[in-house]
């Protein structure tokens, strides 16, 4: 079974398009870019992109200077502004910036990237807050699916703060019991082997084979690498399709639904803000 992320996608944001029509103001989402690099353009415009589609406000702020100081002032003047309900930062950062710095300056009720230490400690207590988009978009797709995680094994490959150590959270919170992997894990195989569910987080094109995959896993492949101009995963997908009894694909997977849980972040900023006022 193929886990189409584009489709379930689509039907999340005809919903969330339904409740933003029934508001009386519209969220608003503003994203901030430090650098030119190609790939963080491309996702910041897909954002952009899909938040207009669904009646956000959508605004990118080009801050390229690569000052700290005139970053932060920014940032603060967002947090002060009941206009904005979203407050995102693309990273990687331009060089010389801070990332710890410049996500502690975004007001964690806009942090709908999670990346705040106060939405990282909720996530850690299970209390409320904002769960990064692209784990909280692996779960809503693996629940779409109706795939049982209560008591399965969980690898994970791959302990980034964006994706591997959420996951570990949410997978635990769901009752999975989980196994984290990363570059110094010896013999990754016996691990992935082990698996009911595989998620690779690791920038590694094609890391894991089919060999590395036990008949009737569940993989979710998180990974977007260019190869030859061509857009690929970190899970050699042909392949591992004929094993694996759910896999994502690449493009099409883990990619959309990242985008759909960022403007489902937003929502909920959105009321929980205005709920204040
Ligand atoms: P990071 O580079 O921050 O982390 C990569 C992780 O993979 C590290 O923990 C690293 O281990 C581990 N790793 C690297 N090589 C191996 C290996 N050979 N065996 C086992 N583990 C390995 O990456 P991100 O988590 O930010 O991103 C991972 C991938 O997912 C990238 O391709 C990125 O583009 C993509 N991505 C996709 C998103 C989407 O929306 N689909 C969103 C976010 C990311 P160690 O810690 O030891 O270095």
């Amino acid at each position: 079974m193929i886990l189409d992320g584009k489709a379930t996608s689509m039907t999340r944001q005809a919903d969330l398009k339904k409740t933003v029509e029934s508001l009386d103001g519209a969220p608003h989402l503003v994203v901030i870019l430090t650098t030119d690099n190609p790939a963080s353009t491309t996702y910041v415009k897909a954002k952009e992109k899909a938040a207009k589609k669904i009646g956000f406000k959508s605004t990118i702020i080009h801050d390229m200077t690569g000052d700290e100081a005139d970053l932060l002032k920014t940032i603060h003047t967002l947090n002060n502004d009941s206009d904005v309900h979203g407050i995102l930062v693309q990273l990687p950062l331009a060089e010389g910036l801070d990332v710890k710095r410049v996500m502690d300056a975004i007001d964690p009720k806009k942090d709908v990237d999670g990346f705040h230490p106060i939405n990282v400690a909720a996530l850690f207590q299970n209390r409320p807050g904002f769960v990064p988009a692209t784990p909280r978009g692996i779960i809503e797709l693996l629940d779409t699916y109706d795939i049982p995680l209560s008591g399965k094994h969980a690898v994970i490959v791959g302990r980034s703060q964006i994706v591997g150590l959420p996951m570990v959270h949410l997978l635990t919170q769901r009752h999975a019991t989980v196994t984290v992997c990363h570059s110094r894990t010896v013999d990754l195989k016996a691990h992935t082997l082990s698996a009911d569910i595989l998620v690779v987080a690791t920038g590694r094109p094609h890391l894991i084979t089919a060999d590395y995959v036990r008949p009737g896993a569940t993989v979710v492949d998180v990974g977007i690498n260019r190869v030859e101009g061509k857009l690929i995963g970190d899970v050699d997908f042909e392949a591992v399709k004929e094993v694996a009894q759910a896999i994502t694909p690449v493009p099409r997977g883990v990619g959309p639904m990242t985008i759909t849980a960022l403007l489902e972040n937003t929502l909920d900023a959105y009321q929980q803000l205005r709920s204040q006022t």
